[in-house]
C-alpha cells in the first residue's frame, strides 16, 4: 500500500499520482493523493504539489538546491529573478531587461520571437501552439461548446457564432462594449455581444491553443449568462462565473499551469472565481448554476 508524501493517507492504485523530478527521472518521485494534488500549492517552478512549509518564496527545496536557471538564457540565475503570471519562469532580470515581452502572455521574447503583421511580438511559445487556421480555430470551438454542454450542463437556445477578428478590430468592439461591461478594452482577447436576435464570440485571431479554449469558455459562459441571467448585473459575480467556467475547462484538459495562474490572479477575475470555488464547494456544479440563476438583481446597472 502506497501513502501520500504530502498527508500521508494511505492510497489505492487509482488514488494518487507520483510526480519525479526531471534530473532525477530515476529517482522515487513523490507520490501525492488526488486530494492534495487538488488543494495543496505548488512549487513555482516545477509545479509539483507541495504542503506550504515546504515551499520557500513558493519555490520547493529541491528546486533551490538545484539552483535556478533562466527559462529564457538557461543561465544560472544569481541575483533576481521574475516569474510572470504567478508562475511562468523564472526569467533573469538581463533577459527580462533585453528583449521585448511577448504581446500574449509577456515573456522576455529573445531571438526566437516572431513577429507578426500587425507589429505584435509572440514568443515561440506561444507562436508554436498559435491556431492560425480558421478551420481549426471553428473546429476547436465547437469541441469547447459541446465540452461545456457535456461537463457543466451549459445549454444555449441560441448559439454564438465564432467571428476571428484581428487585434486592432477586437479592441475596437471591445471599447464599445466596455461602457456596458467594464472589459478592460485594451487587454481583451474575446468578447461576447449580441445584435438583435445574433448573439456572437469575438475572439482574437493566432491565440495559442490552451489560451484559445479559455477565452471561448469564459465568453460561452457569458453567453450562457445573458439567456439564464439576463439581468444579474454582480459583476464580481459575472466574471467570476464565467472564469470559473475557463477554470474547470482546463482542469479537465489538465492544464493545471495555467489554471494555477487564474486562480493566483488578484484582480476582480481571481476573487469571483475564488468565489465561484467555494459555492461549488458547498454545493455542486450545477449548484453554482443554480446559484447565477438564483442570485439577486441588483439595481443599478453599471
Ligand atoms: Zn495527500
Ligand atoms: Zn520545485
Ligand atoms: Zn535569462
Ligand atoms: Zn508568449
Ligand atoms: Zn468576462
Amino acid at each position: 500500500m502506497k501513502h501520500c508524501n504530502l498527508c500521508g493517507r494511505a492510497v489505492a492504485q487509482n488514488e494518487y499520482r507520483v510526480f519525479t523530478r526531471k534530473r532525477d527521472a530515476n529517482g522515487k518521485g513523490l507520490t501525492v493523493c488526488e486530494q492534495c494534488e487538488r488543494a495543496q500549492p505548488r512549487c513555482l517552478v516545477c509545479q509539483t504539489p507541495m504542503t506550504a512549509q515546504h515551499l520557500r518564496a513558493g519555490i520547493c527545496r529541491a528546486c533551490l538546491r538545484e539552483g535556478l536557471k533562466c527559462k529564457r538564457c538557461k543561465n544560472s540565475i544569481g541575483g533576481d529573478f521574475l516569474l510572470l503570471n504567478g508562475n511562468d519562469g523564472p526569467y533573469c532580470a538581463r533577459c527580462y531587461q533585453n528583449f521585448a515581452p511577448c504581446d500574449i502572455c509577456g515573456a522576455p521574447t529573445g531571438d526566437d520571437g516572431v513577429t507578426l503583421a500587425d507589429g505584435r511580438v509572440l514568443c515561440a511559445r506561444c507562436h508554436k501552439t498559435a491556431i492560425t487556421d480558421s478551420r481549426e480555430a471553428h473546429e476547436l470551438f465547437e469541441r469547447v461548446v459541446a465540452g461545456l454542454e457535456r461537463s457543466l450542463g451549459l445549454e444555449l437556445n441560441v448559439r454564438p457564432q465564432l467571428m476571428l477578428v484581428d487585434h486592432a478590430r477586437l479592441i475596437e468592439l471591445a471599447r464599445t462594449a466596455a461602457r456596458e461591461n467594464g472589459h478592460d478594452a485594451e487587454r481583451v482577447l474575446g468578447l461576447f455581444v449580441r445584435q438583435g436576435r445574433k448573439r456572437f464570440i469575438y475572439l482574437q485571431e493566432d491565440l495559442p491553443r490552451i489560451l484559445l479554449i479559455q477565452v471561448v469558455a469564459h465568453e460561452f459562459a457569458h453567453a450562457w449568462q445573458g439567456e439564464q441571467a439576463p439581468l444579474l448585473a454582480d459583476h464580481l459575480v459575472r466574471e467570476g462565473f464565467a472564469e470559473w467556467v475557463a477554470y474547470k475547462m482546463l482542469q479537465e484538459l489538465g492544464a493545471q499551469k495555467k489554471a494555477a495562474q487564474m486562480l493566483q490572479r488578484q484582480d476582480v477575475y481571481g476573487q469571483g472565481l475564488r468565489e465561484m470555488l467555494q459555492v461549488e464547494r458547498q454545493s455542486s456544479i450545477s449548484g453554482v448554476l443554480k446559484f447565477l440563476r438564483a442570485k439577486p438583481v441588483h439595481s443599478a446597472i453599471v
